[in-house]
């Protein structure tokens, strides 16, 4: 007789979930998936993935303005966002379907419902059942911050955005940080008028100040409104649906939609955890470097952990956790040098120290920088410069932080990480001659 139902219980099938079970299960673990939304989570149901294929379906307007410089009888376009949505919606599910199938094929059990924690190694679902597994894995990730505030039910998350039946006109976005830049480039592609207050004075903190100037200023160029040192005070529902937003730091405004945009809180809410011992600091679960939690037989990876919100490091969280638990092969993830992109119009991407840090940190650095203005861009009559800025430690030149804006610059981030991360010098890009003519070579040639 076997003590326990499953070696394995998880609890949320997002990123982190669905690699720690499926790694598990191929590991040779019994293992079982509660899920109560869809399979796949944030990232692949409201987050990374439709955002991405949004970004691209933005962007179109632009290209094709830019089109007619490069000798294209470009009409005037209509745009069909039903259309979009569909598409993007069915990709969405198809990608769903391909994570569920993965999961079938490792034979990990799937539930579909809540599952809480009800003991140290017992789950109880929503239909009542209770279950028992040797260890339980929480990985529930987290859900938009909704300031509160009165009228604050009449605005929307980026978990709505994907759902809109029609596109709004007038789009106020509160926050400056990834969620808010992204959807205010999407929505004003679209065309819609997008105002974006934050309660503070900077957007995308945490960024390279260069980069985010740029940002700014290729922002405001292209018609998006900042309003910084900004709160709300209300938001009244019109007859006709448009919302009166009263602001603390602003006048007021009349708008179609509010966008919450104010970072994400850890989905720990009603899952039993304190009851099983397991300790949270601000709403989400502490865990050791083993991703294992203040209770031994409960572990946690992903946004529920709130150490770095990101999907890709989610996935090494829960391919570590399988590993190291059920793979007799004891692994930790590395958190240095973890590269980032903001997917704005024209999008952004930085890895290691910005600036500021470095020189806070090491005292002596050099700063080498290439402000231009792409080629294509040149020929679109679009006056939008690119800024690459690397930053190396003056002793040793290594080079300790890549910074970017313009076309492109996740793509090309990705690669020069692998550099970074593998503490290359600028010397080691000098060496290496310039791939030309495209944008990435300014990265050789930085002066
Ligand atoms: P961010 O943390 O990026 O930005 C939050 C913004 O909201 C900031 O401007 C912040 O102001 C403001 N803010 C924070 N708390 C409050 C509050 N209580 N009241 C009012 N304003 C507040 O969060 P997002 O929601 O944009 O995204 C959440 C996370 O999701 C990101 O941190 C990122 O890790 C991940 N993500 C990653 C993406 C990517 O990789 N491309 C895309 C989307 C999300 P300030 O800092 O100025 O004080």
């Amino acid at each position: 007789m076997m003590a326990f139902d499953y070696d394995l219980f998880v609890i949320g099938a997002g990123s982190g979930g669905v690699r720690a079970s499926r790694v598990a299960a191929a590991h040779g673990a019994r293992v079982a998936v509660a899920e109560e939304h869809k399979v796949g989570g944030t990232c692949v149901v409201r987050g990374c993935v439709p955002k991405k294929l949004l970004v691209y379906g933005a962007h179109f307007a632009e290209d094709l303005s830019d089109a007619r410089n490069f000798g294209w009888d470009v009409p005037t376009c209509g745009f069909n966002w039903p259309r979009l949505q569909a598409n993007v919606l069915a990709a969405v599910d198809r990608i769903i379907d391909s994570y569920t199938s993965t999961l079938e094929h490792h034979q990990v059990e799937i539930f579909r419902e809540r599952a809480t924690v009800s003991g140290p190694q017992e789950v109880t679902l929503a239909s009542g059942r209770t279950v028992t597994a040797e260890r339980i894995l929480i990985a529930t990730g987290a859900r938009p911050h909704i300031p509160d505030f009165p009228g604050c039910e009449h605005g929307i998350t980026s978990n709505d955005v994907f759902h809109l039946e029609t596109l709004p006109k007038r789009v106020l976005i509160a926050g400056a940080g990834y969620i808010a830049n992204e959807f205010a480039g999407i929505f004003n592609e679209f065309g819609a008028q997008v105002t974006l207050i934050n309660r503070s004075d900077v957007i995308l903190r945490g960024y390279d100040e260069s980069i985010r100037d740029r940002l700014l200023q290729i922002s405001m160029t292209k018609g998006i409104d900042f309003r910084f040192n900004t709160s709300f005070k209300s938001i009244e529902k019109r007859d006709d649906g448009t919302l009166r937003v009263d602001l603390d730091g602003s006048d007021a405004m009349e708008v179609d939609t509010v966008l919450f945009a104010t970072g994400r809180v850890p989905n720990t809410r009603g899952l039993g955890l304190e009851a099983a011992g397991v300790e949270l600091d601000k709403g989400a679960v502490k865990v050791d470097a083993d991703n294992q939690s203040s209770c031994p037989s409960i572990y946690a990876v992903g946004d529920v952990t709130n150490r770095v919100q990101l999907t890709p490091v989610a996935i090494r969280e829960g391919q570590a956790f399988a590993d190291t638990i059920y793979g007799n092969k004891p692994t930790r993830v590395d958190y240095s040098c973890i590269p980032s992109a903001v997917f704005s119009h024209p999008p952004m991407a930085g890895v290691g120290m910005t600036e500021g840090e470095a020189r806070n940190r090491l005292g002596s650095i050099k700063v080498y920088q290439s402000d231009f203005r792409p080629m294509k861009n040149v020929l679109a009559d679009r006056n939008e410069r690119a800024l690459y800025k690397m930053i190396c430690e003056s002793d040793t030149g290594r080079i300790v932080g890549l910074h970017m804006i313009g076309p492109d610059a996740p793509e090309i981030l990705q690669v020069a990480a692998i550099a970074i991360k593998a503490r290359l010098t600028k010397d080691a890009f000098d060496q290496t001659v310039a791939l030309h003519p495209t944008m990435s070579e300014e990265l050789v040639l930085m002066r």
